[in-house]
């Protein structure tokens, strides 16, 4: 192992060399990382996602070359969440000198949420979607704006362009959000599937009921579970029952076929398939359709 390493940090430096006259390169975890350092970084940078689209980030193994592919980065941007908790090991492995610039989205945000139901004994473990909240979003565009800066001031003006301008974007959602919800018919949301959500509907003051806590790998909910979900949406006539992307929706056509409500997607972008992301999906466009989404289901 120690002689991996060794071999590793040879050739770290080499890649170093060689990408320092294209650029910075700006390597991330996952899509909402991805996308947000690509809009702020605009022309400036190489920006890379480890997890690759379609990939389940949550049982996502980091490879020896993802490890490369951070020790070479200018900047390496992840969340700090409990998918790409594995990047703590490897940034502790490197020697200060060959360990990129980092930006730990997780520190960039004023209150991360408490995960439910969790019985760790070594401190609480918090939900790791905050992306999900423009607001956090907007947090995060700035935390970018000002890493770039810092690492190359010569474009420093420029990044800081171009995180206020997606920053007005994403400003602009969250009104709409607001604005939706204050004339909205209903604050309740019914989840038939995972939940990545909590930053979101916390933000809006909305309620939810959801099949299950975050975002855990059960697929199937107790009798009892799809039970509750049934009484809820058909006892407060909810006209839309909520699925989350890569979903499978058997849950929700179930409550669908009992209920005769509708089947929504709140989509959370922690990953796109690939057919998404050859279209140039980004945080905008995607809770653009979630904003629509949320529209329909609140009426
Ligand atoms: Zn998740």
């Amino acid at each position: 192992m120690r002689k991996l390493l060794m071999g590793m940090v040879l050739i770290l430096a080499l890649c170093g060399f060689a990408l320092a006259e294209e650029g910075l390169s700006i390597v991330c975890t996952d899509f909402p990382c991805y996308d947000l350092a690509r809009q702020v970084a605009g022309e400036e940078a190489r920006v890379s996602m480890l997890l690759k689209p379609g990939t389940e980030a949550h049982s996502y193994d980091p490879t020896p070359a993802d490890i490369l592919t951070i020790g070479g980065a200018d900047l390496f941007v992840y969340i700090g969440g409990e998918s790409d908790a594995w990047a703590d090991g490897i940034l502790s492995g490197f020697d200060g000198g060959d360990a990129p610039t980092t930006l730990k989205m997780m520190d960039c945000v004023a209150d991360p949420i408490e995960e439910e139901e969790h019985g760790h004994d070594d401190g609480p473990e918090y939900d790791e979607h905050i992306w999900t909240s423009p607001k956090n979003a907007l947090k995060m565009v700035e935390a970018l704006g000002e890493a770039l800066a810092g690492i190359d001031p010569a474009n420093g003006q420029k990044y800081r362009d171009n995180a206020a301008a997606y920053g007005a974007e994403i400003r602009a959602i969250d009104a709409e959000i607001e604005d939706i919800v204050s004339n909205a018919a209903r604050r309740e949301l019914v989840f038939a599937d995972r939940f990545p959500f909590i930053y979101f509907t916390r933000e809006y003051g909305l309620d939810y009921l959801a099949a299950f806590p975050s975002c855990t790998a059960d697929t199937e909910p107790s009798a009892q579970t799809v039970l509750a979900l049934i009484q809820k949406v058909a006892g407060d006539h909810i006209p839309a029952v909520y699925t989350i992307e890569l979903s499978t929706q058997s849950i929700a056509k179930t409550v669908a076929e009992e209920t005769g409500a509708e089947i929504l997607t709140l989509h959370s972008m922690q990953t796109v398939s690939q057919s998404e992301f050859e279209a140039g999906a980004t945080w905008v466009s995607i809770m653009r359709d979630n904003v629509e989404a949320l529209r329909k289901g609140l009426n």
